[in-house]
C-alpha cells in the first residue's frame, strides 16, 4: 500500500525527520487559506500515488496566497499517469542549496534492506538510474542490527555533506530506518533531501510503501488508505480475502490455489492466450466467495471469457459446482464460461452442472483451449 507525501511526512515527523510543515487542501480556497496561514512564499504539490508529480505540473511556487490558489486550480484539475489529483499539500517553500536522493528499500536479490543513495538526487533520479547507474549507491543494511551510524555518516560523506551538514543527514538517514522498520515498510524514500540556504537539511518529499502482508498489525497505516485510485475489483477483492491481481489481457481465470492460479496463466499464455488477471478464490469452495470472484472478473470489461479451474482436494468440487450455481442464480454472465473440475466429488459436481445444462471438463489443457477459443469468439 502506497502512502501519499503528506502521510509519509506525519510518519517522519513522528520520528523526528526534518520535514517543511504543510496542510493538506482540496479545494482552491483552502490552498488560499492554507498559504496564509503559512505565511511567505509556499509550495502546492498535487498528492496522487505517483512520482514525476514536478515534471506532469503538480509541483507549483507561489508567492502569496492569492498566487498560492491560482496555481492549485489547474493542479487539482490534472491527471498524473492516469490518477486524478483530489488534494494537494500546501507547505512552506525553501530555498534549496543542494539536492540528493535517499531511500531505503528491500533488495530482493540479497535478500535485504538496502540504503540507495545519490548526490544526483531531484526529479532526474530515473535518467541517471539509467544513464549514470554508478552515481548510485548501495548499502545493504543488517536486519538485526539497522541502519548504523557509522554507515549513515559514511552515506552522508559520500552525499557530499560536510559538517554539521552531514551530522544532520546522518541522523535523518537512521530515522528513515527506523520508520521503514516500525512501519514495516518496503520502501521509504527522500527525494530531494535538500540542504536549504540557511543550512538545515529537510526531507522536502517523502514517499513510504507498506508491505500488505504486515498491515494487520498497523491499523493506523490501514486508516491511511486511499481507495479512491483502487478499482471496484480490487476493493471487492481485498474485503473478502481473495488475491486479485488484474492483468492485461481477456482471459479471466477464477482458480482455487496460488500455485493452480500461477499454472492456469501459464498455460494460457502457452496456447496462445492472455489472461485479464489472477484470481485464487482459496481452498473455500463458499459460495460467497464465487459470487465475489464473478463480480470481480465481470467487472472487468476487457474480460471476454472465463475460466473456472478447480483442482478439489480439500475442496470439494460439489461445492464450488453449487458455489457457482448459486453465483449465476444471483447474476447474469454475459461471456462464455468453461469449468474444468477435477478430485474429490467431481462426479456429483458434474451431475449438478449437467442439471443446469452446464458441463465441466477434467482436462486443464481442454478447458484452457476452450476458454481461449471463447475468447476468440469461436465455440464454447
Ligand atoms: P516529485 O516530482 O513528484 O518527485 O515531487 P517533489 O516533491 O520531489 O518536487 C519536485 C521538485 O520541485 C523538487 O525536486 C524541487 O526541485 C522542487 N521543489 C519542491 N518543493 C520546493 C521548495 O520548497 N522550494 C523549491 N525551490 N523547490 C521545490
Ligand atoms: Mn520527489
Amino acid at each position: 500500500m502506497n502512502l501519499h507525501e503528506y502521510q509519509a511526512k506525519e510518519l517522519f515527523q513522528r520520528a523526528g525527520i526534518p520535514i517543511a510543515p504543510g496542510i493538506v487542501c482540496a479545494t482552491p480556497a483552502e490552498v488560499r487559506a492554507a498559504a496564509a496561514k503559512i505565511g511567505g512564499d509556499v509550495v502546492v504539490k498535487a498528492q496522487v500515488h505517483s512520482g514525476g508529480r514536478g515534471k506532469a505540473g503538480g509541483v507549483k511556487l507561489a508567492k502569496s496566497p492569492e498566487e498560492a490558489e491560482e496555481k492549485a486550480k489547474p493542479i487539482l484539475a490534472l491527471t498524473i499517469q492516469g490518477l486524478p489529483v483530489r488534494r494537494v499539500l500546501v507547505t512552506r517553500a525553501v530555498d534549496i542549496a543542494s539536492e540528493a536522493y535517499v531511500a531505503i528499500l528491500v533488495d530482493r536479490a540479497i535478500k535485504r534492506p538496502i540504503l540507495m543513495y545519490s548526490a544526483a538526487g531531484g526529479v532526474d533520479i530515473e535518467e541517471t538510474a539509467h544513464t549514470n547507474p554508478d552515481a548510485i549507491k548501495k548499502l545493504p543494511i543488517d536486519p538485526q542490527l539497522g541502519l548504523l551510524p557509522y554507515q549513515a555518516r559514511r552515506a552522508a560523506q559520500e552525499l557530499g555533506l560536510g559538517g554539521k551538514h552531514a551530522l544532520a543527514a546522518s541522523m535523518l538517514l537512521v530515522r528513515l530506518w527506523e520508520v521503514f522498520k516500525d512501519h514495516d515498510a518496503s520502501l521509504a524514500e527522500v527525494n530531494p533531501l535538500v540542504v536549504t540556504g540557511d543550512g538545515e537539511v529537510l526531507a522536502l518529499d517523502a514517499k513510504v510503501s507498506v508491505d500488505d502482508n504486515a498491515l494487520f498489525r498497523h491499523p493506523d497505516l490501514e486508516a491511511m488508505r486511499d481507495s479512491s485510485d483502487e478499482t471496484a475489483g480490487s476493493i471487492l477483492a481485498r474485503e473478502k480475502g481473495l488475491s486479485y491481481v488484474p492483468l492485461d489481457g481477456d482471459i479471466g481465470c477464477v482458480v482455487n490455489g496460488a500455485g493452480l492460479a500461477m499454472t492456469t496463466m501459464d498455460l494460457v499464455k502457452y496456447h496462445g492466450g492472455e489472461p485479464a488477471n489472477f484470481l485464487d478464490i482459496g481452498g473455500s469452495s463458499n459460495p460467497e466467495k464465487v459470487v465475489a470472484a464473478f463480480q470481480i472478473i465481470t467487472g472487468d470489461s476487457t474480460v471476454k471469457a472465463i475460466l473456472f479451474n478447480i483442482f478439489g482436494g480439500i475442496t470439494r468440487c460439489d461445492d464450488v459446482a453449487r458455489g457457482i450455481l448459486t453465483a449465476l442464480d444471483q447474476m447474469k454472465l454475459d461471456v462464455p464460461l468453461v469449468i474444468r473440475l477435477t478430485g474429490t466429488n467431481e462426479e456429483l459436481a458434474r451431475t449438478l452442472l449437467a442439471e443446469r445444462g452446464l458441463t465441466a471438463t477434467t482436462s486443464m489443457d481442454e478447458g484452457v483451449k476452450a476458454v481461449i477459443a471463447a475468447a476468440k469468439g469461436g465455440a464454447r
